[in-house]
């Protein structure tokens, strides 16, 4: 019994230090560990793998609207989302306050950009139930497929979060994907 009991706390313990308490969703450390994991999955067996970044829009006026916990709630409602229209072996991370990244593992440019795609759509046509509030919310993507010969992780994170910006500067409630840069350009 003390057995059972001690492996019940470890494993809550372990789900507390890798999960955002606000969404559920793996937290950033978790994240990078995993992600560095697929990175070298994906070298070894040589498949594709995409990473997306994606952040709410405007998400400071939905605070300043309908108050802080609304807030939470659209982020709570937006995980759910994701989790619902992402594949299951998508690792879906909260990576700071209203900014969200996914690894899509055997997946490439063209592949992960329907997939943003559909969550994108999927969470513009989604209603967050707040008390008496519907709020509707909608996200701004950036993304790129990983390019394991030329990229480290954090490369290729960088260039989704310049995608990201790009969307963001250019209307929002967008898809915007990099190409990784060319390496017989690279190398010459
Ligand atoms: P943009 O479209 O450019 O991304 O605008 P934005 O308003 O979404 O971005 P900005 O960075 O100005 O504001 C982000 C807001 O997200 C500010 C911060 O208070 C809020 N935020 C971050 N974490 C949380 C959270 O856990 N809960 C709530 N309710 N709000 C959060
Ligand atoms: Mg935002
Ligand atoms: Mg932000």
């Amino acid at each position: 019994e003390v057995v059972k009991r001690n492996r019940v706390l470890r494993l809550e313990l372990q789900r507390l230090a890798t999960t955002d308490p606000l969404t559920g969703a793996m937290n950033r450390r978790r994240f990078l560990e995993a992600a560095e994991r697929e990175f070298r999955r994906g070298l070894r067996y040589d498949v594709p793998l995409s990473v997306v970044l994606f952040d709410l829009d405007h998400f400071k006026k939905i605070n300043d609207t309908y108050g802080h916990a609304a807030g939470d709630d659209v982020l709570r409602h937006l995980v759910k989302v994701a989790q619902e229209t992402l594949r299951e072996p998508d690792l879906l991370c909260r990576y700071g306050g209203e900014e969200f990244a996914v690894l899509l593992p055997e997946t490439d440019a063209a592949a992960a950009e329907v997939a943003a795609l559909r969550l994108r759509i999927a969470l513009e046509k989604s209603v967050a139930v707040s008390e008496e509030h519907r709020i509707r919310a909608t996200a701004s993507f950036g993304g790129t497929q990983i390019d394991v010969h030329g990229d480290s992780l954090e490369s290729a994170l960088s260039r989704a979060d310049q995608a990201l910006y790009e969307a963001k500067k250019t209307g929002r409630n967008r898809v915007v994907f990099k190409a990784a840069p060319n390496r017989a350009l690279r190398l010459a």
